[in-house]
């Protein structure tokens, strides 16, 4: 049971809204309170993180970051004009992507869901420098959650208390940077809670490994 989605998390542990974290219980509105401490789920911890999943969904979540740069409102009311700023940059970033990398970027497909698979995300964090460059969102936020994929995704052993630093050093960035847009429901559980499902993985392989070795004495 380590490799579910959000929806399935969600469902699983009973928690209606996707946009609330399944594993602490905390909505939107708090991802950017990153110093509130916040009552973990045990059994929510085990459903873990699908990296594929998370991938996608923060590719989604930098892209919706920049859509509204611009115009730095999240979901107070905003005018015509407004609107068509951040309709403006979308198009420009879709533009750019299409021209400079062939990547048809977020947009809908004409029977169900979007262009943003798991080909498009890789190639977003592949090119941090060029992912930053056409979206406008900060190279160290973007190359940290590279980072922190490519770490989740290595099949290695994580040291949790060196991810844990990390990732609460690139949510603080995040919140000093876009205080304004909290971040998304899979940011904050990669950024926040990382640590803590490594750490239950760490324990799983540990033991694993113990069991391989009683069984080749
Ligand atoms: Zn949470």
């Amino acid at each position: 049971m380590t490799m579910v989605d959000g929806k399935v998390g969600n469902s699983a542990t009973g928690t209606k809204s996707t946009s609330r974290c399944y594993i602490c219980g905390a909505t939107t509105k708090d991802f950017n309170k990153i110093d509130v401490q916040k009552q973990i789920i045990p059994e929510a911890i085990e459903f873990g993180l699908s990296v594929l999943h998370a991938r996608i969904r923060l590719f989604e979540s930098i892209l919706h970051l920049a859509y509204m740069l611009p115009v730095k409102k999240y979901r107070e009311r905003k005018t015509e004009a407004e609107k068509s700023i951040e309709l403006e940059k979308k198009r420009e970033i879709q533009k750019r992507f299409r021209q400079e990398t062939g990547l048809l970027v977020d947009i809908l497909k004409a029977n169900f869901g979007n262009t943003n698979d798991d080909n498009t995300s890789r190639r977003f964090f592949e090119d941090p420098i060029l992912a930053s460059d056409i979206t406008g969102i900060s190279y160290d936020v973007i190359f940290r959650i590279k980072v922190i994929l490519e770490a989740i995704s290595s099949g290695h052993i994580i040291n949790s208390e060196k991810y844990d630093k990390y990732a609460l050093d690139t949510a603080r960035l995040y919140v000093q940077l876009y205080s304004w847009h909290p971040m998304s429901p899979t940011m904050h559980k990669i950024l926040i809670h990382g640590a803590v499902i490594t750490k239950k993985r760490f324990i799983a392989h540990t033991a694993a490994f113990r069991r391989g070795r009683r069984s080749t004495k």
